[in-house]
């Protein structure tokens, strides 16, 4: 509670991104707040983003902005292939991807690899817009670390990591062992995309992640989006392959409802601004 700008006593929800950074956003209500196995896990009903979720005081997703995300950790990777049919999501128990992944026809099977039960159950409550197509017959939820879930994963055409920051248990999702074990799951023509934070704020996480994935792939690329509630609201996804990935002509021609992503996007979000590009080198 704060005194706010009106001289009224506000509640604000604060997510302290660094040392010297934060973002601050006046909440209507407390929907749940609880320690899980896991992680510290709150929903709180925000102004201006609408429903919120964070892990460990990190915003997760909110129903404002949260199709930004989902669309582009999706729909970017899938739309490089002609027919994705085997897609796997580790982390992401929001179910945003999974139900990005499920628009596209050809997928047959949709896993969701979820270390915390309780951020599924939660999402299911509380944001059921975003966590839709978890009962879709194609979808499989997994309760494990999807560390050791890769080792025994095969065949998969796309893997798409959707963690949380890189502490605790998604400390080794960022690691070149991971992605090492992630190269042998996937089919020739798999590719990996992984969300790898704020070109502003993280850029040795980049560089780490980038070197990484260049221990198993021979094609690393970087692509940007806007997502007004992640540290500094410029987020970027490296995405790994085996080969030089292009768009399936099928990117063209799509019926698929988005509202970030479009067919010239699937091109322009690989354009850098220079000191990314830089970051890339
Ligand atoms: N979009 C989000 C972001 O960038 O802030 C990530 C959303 S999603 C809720 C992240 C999920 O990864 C969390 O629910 C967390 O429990 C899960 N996670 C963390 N480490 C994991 C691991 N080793 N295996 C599987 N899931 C993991």
């Amino acid at each position: 509670m704060v005194l706010g700008r009106t001289g009224k006593s506000e509640t604000w929800f604060t997510e302290y991104q660094t040392d010297s950074l934060s973002l601050g956003l006046r909440i209507h209500s407390v929907l749940q707040s609880k320690t899980t196995g896991f992680q510290e896990l709150l929903v709180v009903e925000t102004e201006t983003y609408g429903r919120l979720l964070a892990l460990d005081g990190a915003v997760q997703t909110t129903a404002r902005d949260e199709y930004v995300y989902h669309e582009m950790i999706t729909h970017v990777p899938l739309f490089m292939l002609d027919a994705p049919k085997k897609v796997a999501v580790i982390g992401g128990g929001d179910g945003g991807a999974i139900r990005e992944i499920l628009k596209h026809p050809t997928v047959e099977e949709a896993h969701l690899v979820e270390i915390d039960a309780e951020v599924v159950d939660t999402a299911r409550q509380y944001f059921p817009e975003i966590s839709v197509a978890l009962g879709d017959p194609r979808a499989h939820v997994h309760y494990a670390d999807g560390i050791e879930w890769v080792k025994n994963a095969r065949d998969l055409d796309v893997i798409i990591v959707d963690s949380t920051d890189p502490v605790g248990a998604a400390q080794g999702l960022f690691q070149a062992q991971f992605y090492q074990t992630i190269a042998g799951a996937l089919t020739q023509d798999g590719i990996l995309v992984a969300q790898s934070e704020s070109p502003f704020l993280h850029q040795d996480l980049i560089r780490q992640m980038r070197d990484g994935m260049r221990t198993a792939f021979s094609e690393v690329r970087l692509y940007c989006a806007a997502i007004p509630t992640y540290p500094s609201g410029f987020w970027s996804f490296l995405m790994a392959s085996n080969h030089p990935t292009a768009p399936s002509a099928r990117t063209m021609g799509t019926n698929i409802e988005t509202r970030y992503w479009t067919p010239d996007l699937q091109t322009a979000a690989f354009v850098l601004p220079r000191f990314v590009e830089e970051l890339m080198a």
